[in-house]
């Protein structure tokens, strides 16, 4: 079996420093819709500027390099044992170049273990064996201010009016984001799971964040609220960081689980507009970075 940890260690450090286009895109556009000389038009100016240096300099987009979260596809034969090794190796050598930061502390005690690599939980690595001869690693780097505005909620929720059907959905998904206010980094994404348990609920939220932004889900339903959500949580007027402004979300991302007839839960897993998300494909020698 081929040794992917330097193709991995090219993978981390782009997507630490190198702004997906479909992000930085939708960034750029926002600009423009920012009065001149208003402070929402300065922090995406920021943010813009920003995102150029990390590029020219293999620099972290973010202090905050987050919490690395890995997306293995192998086909058959592939060992995932020894992948998770060679993405462990990478790590340590890619927070070692400092293009992450040392992020894994031990919550008991209180310890950082300096290169990013805690028990089995942290990088948490999702493996999944698929058909066909291609190999896919895919990785997101959730922030942790973005993290901690993360929701979930479960319906009937009578505070709100908030009953099991998708306009309870709604109202929730807008709380979630009236809640968060600027921190968590606004402008952020909505990666939205209806129904599961509370774990699946949030592994599922995140996963959906993979999509690239504008693409919709496939069931019309869905693909009509993920447009009204992105459409209502900008007319709240929080704005980039919480300054005000147009743009509070760029995107919404809603997933459709199943659930136990007694639970129905929804789940928001809030991503900053650092949205670090990068994938490598292999196929026999070639290795491509999207
Ligand atoms: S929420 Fe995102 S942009 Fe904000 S500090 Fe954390 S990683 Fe950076």
């Amino acid at each position: 079996m081929r040794d992917l940890t330097n193709e991995i260690l090219e993978l981390i450090r782009r997507t630490s420093s190198d702004l997906p286009p479909d992000v930085e895109k939708r960034l750029r556009a926002a600009v423009e819709k920012e009065a001149p000389g208003s402070a929402a038009r300065g922090a995406f100016e920021t943010i813009i500027k920003n995102v150029e240096l990390s590029r020219k300099n293999s620099s972290p987009i973010c202090q905050d390099t987050g919490t690395p979260i890995f997306y293995v596809k192998t086909p058959e034969g592939w060992s995932t044992l020894k992948l998770k090794q060679q993405i462990r190796t990478a790590l340590a050598e890619a927070t070692r170049k400092s293009y992450m930061r040392p992020n894994a502390v031990d919550a008991v005690y209180d310890k950082n273990s300096g290169n990013n690599l805690g028990g089995d939980d942290f990088p948490y690595i999702h493996f999944d064996e698929v058909e066909g001869d291609k190999l896919t690693v895919e990785l997101m780097l959730k922030g942790g201010g973005c993290e901690n505005v993360g929701a979930q909620y479960s319906l009937p929720d009578n505070r709100l009016g908030a009953g099991r059907d998708l306009a309870g959905v709604r109202k929730v998904v807008l709380d979630a984001v009236q809640k968060a206010q600027g921190q968590g980094c606004a402008p952020g994404i909505l990666g939205v799971s209806i129904g599961g348990d509370r774990g699946t609920g949030y592994v599922k939220s995140k996963e959906v964040l993979l999509d690239k932004i504008g693409t919709r889900n496939p069931d019309p339903k869905l693909a009509e609220l993920e447009e009204r959500l992105t459409g209502e949580a900008n007319q709240l007027g929080i704005g980039p960081m919480g300054f005000g402004g147009k743009t509070t979300v760029i995107d919404t991302k809603i997933t459709g689980l199943s659930r136990l007839p007694a639970s129905y839960f929804v789940t928001i897993s809030y991503m900053c507009w650092a949205y670090r998300r990068r994938k490598m494909t292999v196929k026999g020698n070639e290795v491509l970075y999207d």
